[in-house]
């Protein structure tokens, strides 16, 4: 038996195209408004798809570049003018920050109802509390994928390996409240393998390639792979060893073209529900 690949190039595009009929059918032009602060060559590919994904689904897409050196105060300054700005409905400060500002601060400063990437602690507290809200694009788009596949989610195992704010902990929170028994593993997990063996779903978030080995799988398991690593022969590979998963789990996600495409389809989905939620 070989896993079902999920092709989240294909979801992603179709998650773009519903967003660009919703945007057409609206009286007016959602704007989304970038923030890139210095030049991390990264963070400046992220944001000029993102831009341009945004432009094509017709949102009015605009991206801030301010200085590596820029103060705390005016970066500040500046996310306040965007949450009083009427023409902004999404509000996007690319991460990493540089040192001189905290990411706590800015997070802190940004509107909850222009909070796209929902990374702020309004945002976090609506997901923990199972309320509606801007969820963060990655799990959002993960949630997608599984819909797709046909996953059934309720009553599920569901192993998340990671804990971080952006991925680990919001994507354990939206399992939870879509009725899964979740456990989330980490650096300081016992027997990982174990862990992930008793998961009907595993979503991989950790940023170690391939460290998720064909044997940790449970057979039939959707395996979903957020891990995005550059090797030093120039090869992009997930957090799970891709060819020894694919004859064990039921359905999985390559790398590149799995998880990846769905998180900036789902910063678009977010600008437009936050859109009509400010402007009807
Ligand atoms: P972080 O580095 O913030 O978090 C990694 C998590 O993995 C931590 O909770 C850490 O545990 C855990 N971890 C690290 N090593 C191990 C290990 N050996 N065993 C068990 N757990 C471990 O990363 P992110 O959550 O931001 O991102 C995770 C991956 O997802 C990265 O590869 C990133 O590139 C990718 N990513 C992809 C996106 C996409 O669009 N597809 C978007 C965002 C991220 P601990 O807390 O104990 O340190």
């Amino acid at each position: 038996m070989t896993a079902t690949i999920i092709d989240g190039k294909a979801v992603a595009a179709a998650l773009r195209a519903t967003v660009a009929s919703r945007v057409a059918g609206l009286a007016f032009q959602p704007g989304l408004t970038v923030v890139l602060v210095g030049d991390d060559p990264a963070s400046r590919v992220y944001v000029r798809s993102k831009d341009r994904a945004a432009t094509q689904v017709g949102i009015a897409a605009r991206t801030i570049h301010l200085p590596a050196d820029t103060a705390q105060a005016d970066l500040l300054a500046q996310i306040a003018a965007l949450n009083a700005d009427p023409t902004v409905d999404g509000i996007l400060v690319q991460m990493p920050l540089p040192r001189q500002i905290s990411t706590q601060a800015v997070l802190d400063a940004i509107d909850p109802a222009k909070d796209v990437d929902g990374l702020t602690p309004i945002s976090v507290g609506r997901l923990m509390a199972a309320r509606p809200g801007l969820e963060p694009c990655t799990p959002r788009g993960v949630m997608h994928l599984l819909a797709q596949a046909g996953v059934k989610i309720a009553g599920a195992r569901a192993l998340v390996l990671g804990r971080s704010v952006l991925v680990g902990k919001p994507m354990a929170a939206l399992l939870t409240n879509a009725d899964a028994t979740v456990t989330i593993a980490h650096s300081r997990t016992q027997d990982l393998p174990a862990e992930c063996r008793r998961a009907d779903i595993l979503i991989a978030a950790t940023g170690r390639p391939e460290m998720v080995r064909g044997d940790w799988i449970k057979p039939g398991a959707a395996v979903i792979d957020v891990g995005i690593n550059r090797l030093a022969d120039g090869r992009l590979v997930g957090d799970v060893a891709y060819d020894e998963a694919l004859p064990i789990a039921g359905i999985i996600t390559p790398v590149p073209g799995g998880v990846g495409p769905m998180t900036i389809a789902c910063l678009l989905e977010n600008t437009v529900t936050a859109a009509i939620a400010r402007r009807g």
